[in-house]
């Protein structure tokens, strides 16, 4: 850090910035020194490696370490550092060193963190959250409480789970969201589980030095949590706080009451925002209290496997999720909202039914789906225009924006109208079209304002009666100027004579020093050059007032003007806001519908009970890749399994890349998209409500993290066991695979039994422990499904239709017979799989009639020793004899 007690040898400049570093010791400072910012000691270290910058040294003897940045590309810098996971504090000059003769003041003016900094180069489909997280009691009694921000739209939101599971679950929620950074209480506020086995370590060395990120695991990956003091977390603290800020009598109106500890974490956030000088913020209108259960839940995991909005392995092209196959939307909020609903499907029927009302309505009438399409090609991105209006980093051409998107809207709403189902009409209502902030917006801002407010002209004419003079002031006074040259050159015969401006000097005269013996008495000395001399006269004293202070005056009507603005339009920051979330639902409808008719997709059937049925179906993210490579078609299939009566489990066998994996998640994403409201690619689909998916798939992608896989699987396993319930859909891909054959086997075993008789849901087994496919003779819910092959001279071939039936056990000794292994050894490994097969199908079935305590099938032993008994040798030809042999043998 920095020196610990020798602050009497530093000068006062460098006493200012210590004092800010001991203010904000989790923050590299920024300190303004002149045209720089500077960094000291251990900050000046390490932000010139990360940021490779050179690093020199304030005093002769090297003892303080300095880096530094020009001030007016400090941005760039300060963006780099937070997306590694650091936060930056500025300290700044906060007098004007040029009306000061003493120290100028230094204090910090604001703290960038990974959470709160708006990074101007997030896709328009991304959030950036800030959590915060509190924890009250232990064991039954837990309660986690969440709260969410995205500072660049204004979305806020709290969250709670309670009881022995609340820790895991708000993990796991924090493994979905992918917070930029988390906020929690220093002292953690023990609660089991969170205590010093769990946030804690994860968390003690995080605040300033953020760790290597891990790839997953949700905590590690989340590189920046801060630690704030434990009494800002608590009721009488967090509370008041919010309710001011919001100005709520009660918790009651933002779904809050009853969840004090959401509401905490959501008061701990307002604090940090204070505290980090994040400005005041008006585009966040409020906090809102969401349940995770009032949608399909997607634990992490899942989301992970299924590539729902991210590829499974980190720099996979994001071309592997459903989100960029779905993503049709035109706007950047219908980009976010596909995003989101991805994550939290709906789980009501009405709502789901209304979606798709609307969706096959506008799928059907192309024209007015491509007006209304196109009527959102101006819809600017309304929600993060507003939040940089709140954070005071609009210029105005962002309000210009923002005006231009507003006016859009009666256009959109105009296309909306077109459809008759009931949810477009509900959202044709509630846009608020906003004219009378349009209307404002035009009246005022010129519609050629500059970028930077700074180079004026912002405000049209006409506005203000003092700015259109001060301006033709400023103009007549500025062509005065231009005479006044003219007349000088005449007057003193110097053809060369030029009057300039700069910041220093003002205006002048400048002569060339060749000429400068011919300049008038009257001519003041101002400068001299190498090759020149300025002077001035009383004359230009006299314009040179007068522009500079019209100029002057000019912008601060300017500023005046288009902070009144700002207020106003701040002040319909709720609407607006509102608005934004209806053309974000209007984007989504007419995006599904666009996908529905353009790629022929059908509405699903959605419905009470415990029905999965497809016919016809494909796999819309390999579909999409295979058609866009070249690669072939996809090969369409069904699925029929009914947790209520009917089948609840498939069993998947058949060799690998037959087609297993892509099956099981294909009807993961089918149900997703049905409950989003989306069309889906089938012939035909039906599906009874699904409360959660679970997902045990592929563990390789473990391995690489070093973590023991077989464990990884078992905890999975275990959260699917102990609460999927009969509405769920299980996906098992591979089960056992990271352990020896006989547990594994044993452990799929007794799983299926499980999910079989206990819990009901249905389920889609993929499997390569072929003897599983006996539990069909058991399990009367079970059926055995295999993807299919053909053999052919030239190899196998993966036909990719799944059909009824356990799979064949010899491929790979086929694959080895068409590579070429001799006869010889192709016809030993026959030999020895029969054997192994014979013995291990009757250790198997004994298993399982043991277990059941009832024989449902006779013992092939038994069948042998019964066909011997039935017959006489005495009477039997040799050919009958051997006749018999060979059907013995195929009994095998
Ligand atoms: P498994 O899980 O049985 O090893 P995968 O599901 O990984 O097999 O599929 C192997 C390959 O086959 C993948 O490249 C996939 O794109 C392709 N594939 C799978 N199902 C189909 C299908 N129905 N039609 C066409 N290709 C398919």
């Amino acid at each position: 850090g920095f020196p610990g007690t020798d602050i009497a040898g530093l000068t006062p400049a460098m006493r200012q910035i210590f004092a800010a570093k001991q203010q904000h010791p989790d923050c590299l400072v920024f300190a303004r020194i002149g045209d720089f910012y500077e960094l000291f000691y251990d900050d000046a270290i390490l932000v010139a490696r990360l940021l490779q910058l050179t690093l020199t040294a304030r005093d002769r003897e090297k003892k303080q370490p300095m880096c530094g940045v020009p001030y007016h590309a400090a941005e760039g810098y300060i963006q780099k550092l937070l997306r590694m996971g650091y936060k930056v504090a500025l300290c700044e000059q906060i007098e004007d060193p040029k009306l000061t003769k003493t120290l100028v003041r230094r204090e910090v003016t604001r703290v960038f963190t990974p959470g709160t900094a708006v990074d101007p180069g997030i896709a328009a489909s991304e959030s950036c959250w800030l959590a915060s997280l509190a924890l009250r009691g232990t064991g039954a009694g837990a309660t986690a409480g969440l709260a969410l921000m995205d500072l660049s739209t204004g979305e806020f939101r709290a969250t709670e789970f309670t009881g022995p599971g609340a820790w895991a679950a708000t993990v796991d929620e924090l493994g979905r969201v992918k917070p930029l950074e988390l906020l929690y209480a220093s002292g953690g506020l023990g609660m089991a589980g969170a205590g010093p086995t769990g946030i804690l370590p994860a968390f003690r060395d995080g605040a300033a030095k953020p760790k290597e990120d891990e790839g997953s695991g949700s905590l590690e990956a989340i590189r920046t949590k801060t630690a704030l003091d434990d009494w800002v977390f608590t009721n009488d603290y967090a509370l008041p706080l919010l309710q001011n800020q919001f100005k709520l009598h009660s918790l009651d109106g933002v779904g809050l009451a009853g969840h004090e500890t959401a509401a905490v974490a959501a008061g701990a956030m307002l604090h940090y925002l204070r505290a980090t000088k994040q400005g005041a913020l008006e585009h966040i209108d409020g906090v809102r209290f969401y349940e995770r259960s009032s949608c399909l839940e997607l634990d992490a995991v899942s989301v992970r496997n299924l590539e729902l909005v991210e590829p499974l392995f980190s720099g996979e092209t994001a071309q592997t999720t459903l989100f960029y196959t779905l993503d049709a939307c035109c706007t950047p909020m219908g980009k976010r909202l596909l995003r989101a609903t991805l994550l939290r499907p709906a789980s009501g029927l009405a709502e789901i039914g209304a979606r798709l009302d609307a969706v096959g309505e506008a799928a059907g009438k192309l024209r007015q789906r491509e007006t209304l399409r196109r009527s959102m090609d101006n819809v600017l991105d309304l929600e993060r225009l507003l939040g940089r209006v709140a954070m005071d980093s609009a210029g105005p051409r962002e309000v210009l924006s923002l005006a231009a998107t507003l006016a859009a809207l009666p256009g959109v709403v105009a296309a909306v109208r077109e459809f008759k189902s009931a949810r477009w009409q509900e959202l044709a209502t509630q846009v608020d079209i906003l004219d009378d902030l349009h209307e404002m917006v035009a009246v005022v801002i010129a519609e050629d304002a500059p970028v930077s407010f700074a180079d004026g002209n912002v405000i049209r004419a006409g506005v203000d009666a003092e700015l259109d003079e001060l301006r033709e002031l400023s103009r007549s006074g500025r062509q005065a100027l231009v005479a006044i040259e003219e007349r000088e050159r005449q007057r003193t015969g110097i053809g060369s004579l030029k009057v300039r401006f700069n910041s220093v000097f003002g205006y002048y005269l400048e002569v060339t020093k060749a000429n400068a013996k011919s300049v008038p008495a009257d001519y003041e000395r101002k400068q001299t050059l190498v090759n020149a001399e300025r002077f001035t006269t009383p004359e230009l004293k006299d314009y040179e007032s007068k522009i500079l202070t019209a100029q002057d005056r000019s912008m601060e009507i300017e500023r005046r003007i288009f902070g009144e603005l700002r207020r106003q339009l701040l002040a319909a920051a709720p609407r607006m806001r509102e608005t934004a979330r209806c053309v974000a639902e209007i984007d989504l409808l007419a995006c599904f519908a666009h996908l529905a008719a353009l790629r022929g997709w059908v509405r699903p059937t959605i419905e009470e009970g415990g029905v999965l049925e497809f016919t016809g179906a494909r796999h819309p993210v390999v579909e999409r890749r295979m058609e866009e490579s070249g690669m072939g078609r996809f090969v369409p299939n069904s699925v029929h399994l009914d947790a209520e009566g009917g089948p609840s489990i498939a069993l998947i066998t058949g060799p690998n890349m037959g087609g297993k994996s892509t099956y099981l998640r294909q009807a993961a994403l089918l149900v997703i998209m049905a409950q989003c409201g989306c069309f889906v690619p089938a012939e035909s689909m039906r599906v009874g409500l699904v409360d959660r998916i679970y997902t045990r798939i592929g563990a390789s992608d473990n391995v690489a993290r070093g973590r023991s896989t077989f464990m990884v699987e078992m905890t999975e396993t275990a959260a699917i066991l102990n609460t999927a319930t009969s509405r769920s859909l299980v996906l098992l891909d591979e089960m056992g695979r990271g352990t020896a054959t006989y547990d594994g086997l044993s452990l799929a075993w007794a799983t299926v039994e499980y999910l079989h008789d206990r819990i009901g849901a249905r389920t889609l087994f993929a499997t390569h422990y072929h003897e599983l496919t006996l539990l069909s003779e058991k399990l009367t819910r079970l059926r055995n499904l295999r993807v299919t092959v053909k053999e052919t001279a030239a190899g196998i071939v993966f036909l990719h239709t799944v059909e009824s039936g356990p799979a064949s056990k010899s491929y790979g000794i086929e694959v080895a017979r068409l590579a070429g292994l001799p006869q010889a050894v192709i016809g030993r490994a026959r030999e020895v799989l029969k054997v192994h097969e014979r013995a291990e199908t009757q250790q198997v079935r004994e298993a399982a009639s043991a277990s059941m305590q009832m024989t449902m099938f006779t013992p092939l032993s038994q069948r042998i020793v019964d066909r011997l008994g039935e017959i006489d040798v005495d009477e039997m030809t040799p050919r009958e004899a051997l006749n018999l042999l060979a059907d013995l043998q195929r009994e095998l």
